[in-house]
């Protein structure tokens, strides 16, 4: 008789979801954001960034260009909103659109499994194009990611490319870009601490792009852009940030919560690669 031995749960196998910085379906979201009170932004110059969407021939023909085009707008007006009340310098706007065939002969697909198809499939010039110039990203958008999951990035593999499902939400987009911004959740994800796993499974070179600091936060009984805690359900447009408060409450802290500091970082070295890239 064969015994089949008991399913051992890790913390290495917690990290898996965590490295790919999926973005799981809440139960709702909605904005509350009339007793956000957001702190008086440095003037500075602003770096525009492009996403240019690759759309699935299914989540075309299901939805239509004009849908599209409408759920594209609101992503993007959400991560603008999002980026300005955080004193984030910098901007989004949305690109090309293209339709692709996504059919992927492989059983639950991984993210390098998406990207290797939408390499396939593309005339090379236009990807090629995308990853030479730095503030552009490509989002691929799909029907057949897992229920619970609106988004993936892994910004080891691929710093401009993201994946976001065609149930996304309105915050999803601007969620993966921060990722790509190496901005985390919240500390406690994943029931563990993020700050542990990052630091052991980042590939060396990485490294120094991680921040205790870059974390999401939970404030008032809300999620910040970032945070993937399960408790709370409703979601602010806004990074963490010590700045930032809700009501009495703030909505990050100095040392362990302040992605809206990793995004102004990132923005400030994207405009000087945009500099030395001319
Ligand atoms: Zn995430």
């Amino acid at each position: 008789m064969s015994r089949i031995p008991p399913i051992k749960i890790t913390p290495i196998k917690l990290i898996i979801p965590a490295m790919f910085a999926l973005t799981l379906f809440p139960v709702f979201y909605k904005i509350e954001a009339q007793d956000l009170k957001l702190p008086q932004c440095q003037d500075e110059e602003i770096v525009n960034t492009v996403v240019d969407f690759f759309i699935s021939e299914s989540v075309w023909s299901a939805y239509g260009e004009s849908k599209i085009k409408e759920m594209i707008n609101s992503s993007i007006h959400t991560a603008n909103l999002t980026l300005k009340n955080s004193c984030v310098p910098m901007r989004r706007q949305s690109g090309k659109l293209y339709q692709v065939d996504m059919t992927i002969q492989a059983f639950d697909p991984d993210l390098a499994s998406y990207r290797n198809q939408l390499l396939r499939v593309t005339e090379p010039t236009i990807i090629k194009e995308i990853t030479q110039k730095p503030n552009h990203y490509y989002a691929l958008v799909v029907d057949d990611l897992p229920d619970d999951i609106l988004g993936k990035t892994d910004v080891y593999l691929d710093p401009q490319f993201l994946i976001l499902s065609d149930q996304a939400e309105k915050y999803t987009l601007e969620h993966e870009l921060g990722h790509l911004a190496n901005a985390w959740h919240d500390d406690t994800s994943w029931n563990s601490s993020l700050s542990k796993y990052l630091e052991e499974y980042t590939p060396d070179a990485h490294k120094n792009e991680l921040h205790a600091y870059a974390r999401g936060y939970n404030c008032a009984g809300r999620r910040t852009i970032m945070s993937q805690s399960s408790v709370y359900y409703l979601q602010l447009p806004i990074y963490s940030s010590p700045d930032i408060f809700f009501g009495d409450e703030t909505c990050g802290d100095h040392e362990h919560a302040d992605n809206a500091r990793q995004l102004r970082e990132y923005a400030r070295r994207l405009k000087d690669k945009m500099k030395n890239n001319v």
